[in-house]
């Protein structure tokens, strides 16, 4: 392992009733302040770039280079938009920000007493980083709820990756039934399942039933792909649980007279190659359906790094993963560790967006509030609403005392998605996509990948589990080193 370009700092424990840590270096000429901010996805973009220009070096590691814009992750699954729309590199989005480096790179590793960081290439050589404050905003995964296996047969929805299978997954299946004869088989490859209830799933569960009837309707000879079947799986006693009952109850009917078929009370339990099976939580015999395309939206879970952050740091997370955090976002006892966004474990603190982007910005806040040598303030979430796309026309949009459905719902929702996707030429092209969308059936990004299993490209996919990787600690990091500061 190469040695760092580490500095002896002068730190300001202590100055404030939060623990003020940020180093003093600049003012007394000196060093300047390491911000190690992980993950860029809302929490640490937002982060990153409200630190812009501030006297602080600044680096974003990332696993994937880029800014993802998840909530609109299931229109590029569905064919609607690009990767390129839903996404933008961190480098060029915070190329304009001279003391703020980006780096691609998997956080596998914590020294919180050396304070630094152990990252993975895609090529599986490591790298470590210094920091003097670090910003956690790695994000939540899918949950299979212990049962991983799962996964093979159906891909959760948090990655770009996991769009192009489920797209691949989705136009293959129509393809496929296309040339088999009528039959059992051929029912299987049009029946979707997807599990779980949530936003996503309806969302997901929609689009594939609109999909079905407009821009496949007229193009297939042998199956007619109106004939495809999509059941919606959730083991509650509604859908969207996160929405007033009122608005879930629209919702619900809207995706009735669409196709979808709905089935509450009961949780898949187990999944295969051909079907799930299906479990009422209360009394009744376990329920299988045949389905060769099943679609995980049903739990999310910390991301593998945050855990082992937890443990590095002797905080007990709840059972998602969730680190607990202070009042102003730092793990106790830790001043110098903030938690941003999805892992931020506070009662009133919900898994969205918006909570990510003003936790960035509240870490960047404190940071600089450090610098300046004021106390930091408490975080305070403020609920500017939420919003779900259930059909062509139909969105739901509540926020506060306003409770929208249908047409009104979805002009709102179309509205808050443009303003929030990263990058001018994203919003710009995005829009007019759905214009285009508005007057015609058609999809226009529906070109699928096969994919390869054997390809030497497949390391990129992160996929060494932990227990292969080497203890922490400098001295033990395997592969071709590299050494970067933050
Ligand atoms: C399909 C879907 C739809 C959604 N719809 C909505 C919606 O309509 N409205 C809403 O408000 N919210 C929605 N959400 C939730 C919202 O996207 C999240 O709350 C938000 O993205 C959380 O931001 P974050 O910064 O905490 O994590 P993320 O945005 O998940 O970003 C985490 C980043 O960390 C990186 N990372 C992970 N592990 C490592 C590592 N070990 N090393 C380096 N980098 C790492 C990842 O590559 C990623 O870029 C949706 C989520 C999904 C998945």
């Amino acid at each position: 392992m190469g040695s760092l370009n580490r500095a002896p700092l002068i730190r300001w424990c202590g100055a404030t009733s939060l623990g003020a840590v940020v180093t003093h270096g600049l003012a007394s000429g000196m060093v300047r302040t390491k911000v190690l901010v992980i993950g860029g996805g809302f929490g640490g973009l937002f982060c990153a770039r409200r630190l812009g220009g501030t006297d602080v070096d600044v680096t974003l590691l990332d696993r994937a280079a880029s800014h993802v814009f998840q909530p609109l992750l299931y229109q590029c699954a569905t064919g609607t938009l690009s990767v390129g729309q839903i996404s933008r590199s961190l480098r060029e989005e915070l190329a304009g920000h001279h003391n703020v480096t980006t780096l691609l790179g998997d956080a596998v590793l914590l020294d919180p007493d050396a304070r630094q960081v152990t990252a993975r290439r895609p090529d599986e050589t490591t790298f470590t980083l210094d920091y003097d404050v670090l910003v956690l905003a790695a994000g939540m995964r899918q949950s299979y709820f212990g049962q991983e296996e799962f996964a093979h047969w159906a891909p959760g929805m948090k990655t770009l990756d996991d769009a192009l299978s489920i797209r691949r997954r989705l136009f293959g299946a129509f393809e496929i039934a296309e040339t088999l004869p009528p039959g059992p088989e051929r029912d299987g490859w049009l029946t979707f399942a997807v599990s779980g209830g949530g936003p996503t799933g309806v969302e997901l569960a929609g689009q594939i039933r609109e999909l079905a009837t407009r821009a496949l309707a007229k193009e297939f000879h042998s199956i007619d792909p109106e004939d495809a079947r999509v059941l919606l799986f959730d083991g509650g006693d509604r859908l969207l649980k996160s929405f007033a009952p009122a608005l879930a109850g629209k919702a619900t009917a809207t995706l009735a007279k669409l196709g979808v078929e709905m089935h509450l009370g009961g949780h898949v339990t187990d999944v295969r190659r051909e079907g799930i099976t299906v479990t009422p939580k209360g009394e009744g015999e376990p329920q299988d359906y045949p389905a060769r395309t099943v679609l995980w939206t049903a739990g999310v879970e910390a991301v593998p790094f945050a855990r082992h952050v937890a443990g590095q740091l002797g905080a007990t997370t709840d059972r998602a993963g969730r680190i607990p955090v202070e009042d102003d976002l730092t793990v106790a006892g830790h001043p110098e560790v903030f938690v941003v966004g999805d892992l931020a474990g506070r009662k009133d603190l919900p898994g969205v967006a918006e909570n990510a982007m003003q936790g960035g910005l509240h870490a960047a806040a404190c940071i600089r509030r450090d610098l300046a040598g004021e106390p930091r303030k408490a975080y305070k979430y403020r609920d500017l609403g939420s919003a779900a796309y259930i059909s062509r026309g139909h969105a739901l949009l509540q926020a506060g005392p306003v409770k929208l459905s249908g047409f009104l719902g979805w002009l709102g929702w179309g509205l808050i998605h443009i303003a929030f996707l990263t990058g001018v030429q994203n919003r710009v092209s995005t829009l007019a996509t759905w214009l285009g969308t508005i007057a015609r059936a058609h999809r226009t990004d529906r070109v699928f990948l096969l994919g390869s299993p054997t390809s030497p490209e497949q390391p990129y996919t992160w996929s060494a589990h932990r227990s292969e990787l080497p203890p922490p600690g400098p001295s033990t990091a395997s592969g071709t080193e590299g050494s970067t500061a933050a």
